[in-house]
């Protein structure tokens, strides 16, 4: 049986994104059937019941880990806090790795959920991580981006 591995859904074809589109990456799913791994698809944002489409989010402080341990602030476009449906979307994609046995996620980069190198911060790119990949490399997962294939 091939190994499980977390993919983030906009990357695999799915309209998960903000704006309702989604991020299909060929480079992704050629590396997925290349490695034989199944792909599990995740969107942390759909996991915390978030509709799609949906206004953009930002960090207006930190970043993922510092939104774990309560000293980051992430904000809707309209000035709506949306820490905790972040983090809920986070720990349900904890869930889903432990239910299916995920060592790994691979993640678009830049998403405030699912950012590995860079996130936004005030609509500026910065360096920094999202929630649901610091609470997953927190619990031992391996996480890497579509830019490290
Ligand atoms: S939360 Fe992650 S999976 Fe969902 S649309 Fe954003 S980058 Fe894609």
């Amino acid at each position: 049986m091939s190994q499980t591995i977390l993919v983030s859904a906009c990357l695999l074809g799915l309209p998960t994104r903000h704006d309702g589109r989604s991020k299909t990456s060929p480079e992704v799913l050629q590396y997925l059937r290349e490695k034989n791994l199944q792909p599990v698809p995740v969107c942390p944002e759909q996991l915390a019941g978030l509709p799609t489409p949906r206004l953009p989010c930002s960090f207006h402080s930190g970043d993922g880990t510092d939104l774990l341990t309560g000293s980051g602030r992430l904000y809707r476009s309209d000035g709506r806090e949306m820490s905790a449906p972040f983090l809920q979307g986070a720990e349900m994609t904890l869930t889903i790795a432990r239910l299916t046995g995920s060592q790994a996620a691979l993640f678009k980069d830049g998403s405030p959920s699912c950012g590995v190198h860079g996130i936004c911060r005030r609509q500026q790119r910065v360096v920094g991580q999202g929630v649901t990949t610091a609470l997953l490399r927190r619990s031992g997962l391996l996480v890497y981006s579509e830019a490290d294939l």
